[in-house]
Protein backbone atom coordinates (compact mmCIF):
# COMPACT_ATOMS: atom_id res chain seq x y z
CA UNK A 1 0.00 0.00 0.00
CA UNK A 2 1.54 3.49 -1.15
CA UNK A 3 1.54 6.01 1.82
CA UNK A 4 -0.16 8.71 1.32
CA UNK A 5 1.16 12.53 2.24
CA UNK A 6 -0.98 14.23 4.81
CA UNK A 7 -2.23 16.96 1.33
CA UNK A 8 -3.19 13.59 -0.84
CA UNK A 9 -5.16 12.09 2.29
CA UNK A 10 -7.16 15.34 3.02
CA UNK A 11 -8.89 14.23 -0.23
CA UNK A 12 -10.63 11.72 1.29
CA UNK A 13 -13.05 14.29 3.10
CA UNK A 14 -16.38 14.10 1.10
CA UNK A 15 -19.29 15.13 3.08
CA UNK A 16 -22.92 14.66 1.65
CA UNK A 17 -25.30 17.77 3.41
CA UNK A 18 -29.11 18.02 1.93
CA UNK A 19 -30.84 21.20 1.95
CA UNK A 20 -34.24 20.87 3.54
CA UNK A 21 -37.43 22.89 4.19
CA UNK A 22 -40.61 24.45 2.54
CA UNK A 23 -40.85 24.99 -1.10
CA UNK A 24 -39.31 28.86 -1.94
CA UNK A 25 -37.72 29.46 1.57
CA UNK A 26 -34.30 30.08 -0.30
CA UNK A 27 -32.71 26.50 -0.39
CA UNK A 28 -31.27 26.86 -4.53
CA UNK A 29 -30.91 30.52 -3.90
CA UNK A 30 -28.46 29.82 -0.38
CA UNK A 31 -26.61 27.25 -2.45
CA UNK A 32 -26.41 29.64 -5.63
CA UNK A 33 -24.95 31.77 -3.26
CA UNK A 34 -22.47 29.80 -1.93
CA UNK A 35 -21.02 27.89 -4.57
CA UNK A 36 -21.24 30.50 -7.03
CA UNK A 37 -21.56 34.09 -6.00
CA UNK A 38 -25.36 34.49 -7.49
CA UNK A 39 -28.92 35.36 -6.57
CA UNK A 40 -31.92 34.57 -8.94
CA UNK A 41 -34.80 36.87 -8.49
CA UNK A 42 -37.37 34.62 -9.70
CA UNK A 43 -35.69 31.52 -9.42
CA UNK A 44 -37.54 28.34 -10.30
CA UNK A 45 -37.63 25.08 -9.75
CA UNK A 46 -35.27 24.55 -13.07
CA UNK A 47 -32.38 26.54 -11.17
CA UNK A 48 -32.31 23.45 -8.86
CA UNK A 49 -29.42 21.02 -9.68
CA UNK A 50 -29.12 17.79 -7.94
CA UNK A 51 -26.29 18.27 -6.28
CA UNK A 52 -23.46 20.78 -6.22
CA UNK A 53 -19.34 19.65 -4.71
CA UNK A 54 -17.65 22.63 -3.12
CA UNK A 55 -14.38 22.85 -2.08
CA UNK A 56 -13.96 24.28 1.42
CA UNK A 57 -10.71 24.90 3.34
CA UNK A 58 -11.01 23.82 7.00
CA UNK A 59 -8.30 24.40 9.65
CA UNK A 60 -5.86 24.39 5.95
CA UNK A 61 -7.48 20.80 5.56
CA UNK A 62 -9.19 20.70 1.77
CA UNK A 63 -12.58 19.30 2.74
CA UNK A 64 -15.11 18.81 0.34
CA UNK A 65 -19.24 19.04 0.92
CA UNK A 66 -21.49 17.28 -1.84
CA UNK A 67 -24.62 19.73 -1.39
CA UNK A 68 -27.84 18.03 -2.59
CA UNK A 69 -30.61 20.20 -3.77
CA UNK A 70 -34.14 19.02 -3.81
CA UNK A 71 -34.99 19.95 -7.75
CA UNK A 72 -38.59 21.24 -6.41
CA UNK A 73 -39.36 17.63 -4.55
CA UNK A 74 -40.25 19.62 -1.75
CA UNK A 75 -43.17 20.93 -3.41
CA UNK A 76 -45.04 18.05 -2.28
CA UNK A 77 -43.64 18.59 1.38
CA UNK A 78 -40.96 15.60 1.42
CA UNK A 79 -38.71 14.78 -0.66
CA UNK A 80 -37.35 11.09 -1.51
CA UNK A 81 -35.38 8.81 0.98
CA UNK A 82 -32.46 8.47 -1.77
CA UNK A 83 -31.91 11.70 -0.96
CA UNK A 84 -31.33 11.75 3.00
CA UNK A 85 -29.38 8.26 1.68
CA UNK A 86 -25.37 8.81 3.60
CA UNK A 87 -26.12 12.66 4.35
CA UNK A 88 -23.82 13.68 7.55
CA UNK A 89 -25.34 17.30 7.33
CA UNK A 90 -28.42 19.13 7.03
CA UNK A 91 -29.12 23.14 6.81
CA UNK A 92 -32.88 23.04 7.82
CA UNK A 93 -34.44 26.18 6.48
CA UNK A 94 -37.91 28.26 6.86
CA UNK A 95 -38.53 32.03 5.60
CA UNK A 96 -38.35 34.76 8.29
CA UNK A 97 -41.14 36.39 6.41
CA UNK A 98 -43.48 33.10 6.58
CA UNK A 99 -44.59 31.99 9.78
CA UNK A 100 -45.90 28.69 7.88
CA UNK A 101 -42.48 27.61 6.60
CA UNK A 102 -41.49 27.96 10.45
CA UNK A 103 -44.03 26.01 11.56
CA UNK A 104 -43.29 23.08 9.57
CA UNK A 105 -39.77 22.44 10.69
CA UNK A 106 -40.72 19.96 13.44
CA UNK A 107 -42.30 17.84 10.63
CA UNK A 108 -39.20 18.53 8.44
CA UNK A 109 -37.30 17.26 11.17
CA UNK A 110 -39.28 14.19 11.77
CA UNK A 111 -38.50 13.07 7.63
CA UNK A 112 -34.85 13.60 8.37
CA UNK A 113 -34.82 11.48 11.10
CA UNK A 114 -36.67 8.59 9.89
CA UNK A 115 -34.41 8.69 6.84
CA UNK A 116 -31.06 9.48 7.89
CA UNK A 117 -29.00 8.77 11.15
CA UNK A 118 -29.82 10.67 14.43
CA UNK A 119 -26.36 11.94 14.25
CA UNK A 120 -26.58 13.86 11.37
CA UNK A 121 -25.48 17.52 11.99
CA UNK A 122 -28.41 19.96 11.31
CA UNK A 123 -28.44 23.64 11.71
CA UNK A 124 -31.91 25.64 11.54
CA UNK A 125 -31.63 28.51 8.99
CA UNK A 126 -34.00 31.37 9.24
CA UNK A 127 -33.41 32.78 5.75
CA UNK A 128 -34.37 36.28 3.69
CA UNK A 129 -32.91 38.22 7.22
CA UNK A 130 -33.19 41.21 4.94
CA UNK A 131 -36.84 41.39 4.80
CA UNK A 132 -36.63 43.07 8.05
CA UNK A 133 -40.53 45.27 7.59
CA UNK A 134 -42.29 41.52 6.66
CA UNK A 135 -40.74 39.45 9.56
CA UNK A 136 -43.25 37.01 10.97
CA UNK A 137 -40.68 35.07 13.38
CA UNK A 138 -38.41 36.71 15.49
CA UNK A 139 -34.60 35.76 15.89
CA UNK A 140 -35.40 34.57 19.85
CA UNK A 141 -37.80 32.25 18.58
CA UNK A 142 -35.41 30.73 15.93
CA UNK A 143 -32.91 30.26 18.87
CA UNK A 144 -35.51 28.38 21.16
CA UNK A 145 -36.64 25.86 18.84
CA UNK A 146 -32.72 25.24 17.77
CA UNK A 147 -31.94 25.05 21.50
CA UNK A 148 -34.86 22.62 22.01
CA UNK A 149 -34.22 20.63 19.33
CA UNK A 150 -30.28 20.44 19.83
CA UNK A 151 -29.46 21.83 16.62
CA UNK A 152 -27.26 24.89 15.67
CA UNK A 153 -28.93 28.35 14.77
CA UNK A 154 -28.00 31.16 12.00
CA UNK A 155 -30.06 33.65 10.13
CA UNK A 156 -29.38 34.36 6.10
CA UNK A 157 -29.85 36.56 3.28
CA UNK A 158 -28.67 34.95 0.08
CA UNK A 159 -29.70 38.14 -1.40
CA UNK A 160 -27.37 40.18 0.64
CA UNK A 161 -24.75 37.53 1.05
CA UNK A 162 -25.47 37.68 4.74
CA UNK A 163 -24.12 34.68 6.95
CA UNK A 164 -24.52 32.17 3.97
CA UNK A 165 -20.88 30.79 4.05
CA UNK A 166 -21.29 30.71 7.98
CA UNK A 167 -24.36 28.61 7.54
CA UNK A 168 -22.30 26.32 5.31
CA UNK A 169 -19.11 26.38 7.35
CA UNK A 170 -20.91 25.38 10.86
CA UNK A 171 -21.73 22.20 9.63
CA UNK A 172 -19.03 21.10 7.87
CA UNK A 173 -16.60 21.99 10.32
CA UNK A 174 -18.76 20.18 13.04
CA UNK A 175 -18.80 17.11 10.70
CA UNK A 176 -14.70 17.29 10.67
CA UNK A 177 -14.27 17.70 14.09
CA UNK A 178 -16.37 14.99 14.58
CA UNK A 179 -14.99 12.76 12.46
CA UNK A 180 -11.12 13.42 13.29
CA UNK A 181 -12.09 12.67 17.14
CA UNK A 182 -13.31 9.48 15.87
CA UNK A 183 -10.09 8.57 13.77
CA UNK A 184 -7.70 9.69 16.82
P1 LIG B 1 -36.36 27.09 -2.78
O1 LIG B 1 -37.68 26.65 -3.37
O2 LIG B 1 -36.34 26.85 -1.30
O3 LIG B 1 -35.18 26.49 -3.49
O4 LIG B 1 -36.29 28.69 -2.93
P2 LIG B 1 -35.56 29.56 -4.05
O5 LIG B 1 -34.11 29.62 -3.82
O6 LIG B 1 -36.03 29.12 -5.39
O7 LIG B 1 -36.15 31.01 -3.72
C1 LIG B 1 -37.55 31.29 -3.72
C2 LIG B 1 -37.78 32.79 -3.91
O8 LIG B 1 -37.27 33.50 -2.79
C3 LIG B 1 -37.06 33.36 -5.14
O9 LIG B 1 -37.88 34.36 -5.72
C4 LIG B 1 -35.81 33.98 -4.55
O10 LIG B 1 -35.35 35.05 -5.33
C5 LIG B 1 -36.30 34.47 -3.19
N1 LIG B 1 -35.22 34.47 -2.17
C6 LIG B 1 -34.36 33.47 -1.86
N2 LIG B 1 -33.52 33.83 -0.88
C7 LIG B 1 -33.87 35.10 -0.54
C8 LIG B 1 -33.36 36.03 0.44
O11 LIG B 1 -32.42 35.79 1.21
N3 LIG B 1 -33.99 37.25 0.49
C9 LIG B 1 -35.04 37.58 -0.33
N4 LIG B 1 -35.58 38.79 -0.19
N5 LIG B 1 -35.52 36.73 -1.25
C10 LIG B 1 -34.95 35.50 -1.36
MG1 LIG C 1 -35.17 25.07 -5.01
Amino acid sequence: MALCTEEEQSEDYLFKVVLIGDSAVGKSNLLARFARDEFYPNSKSTIGVEFQTQKMDINGKEVKAQIWDTAGQERFRAVTSAYYRGAVGALLVYDISRRQTFDDIGRWLNELHTHSDMNVVTILVGNKSDLKDLREVSTTEGKALAEAQGLFFIETSALDSSNVAAAFQTVVIEIYNILSRKVI
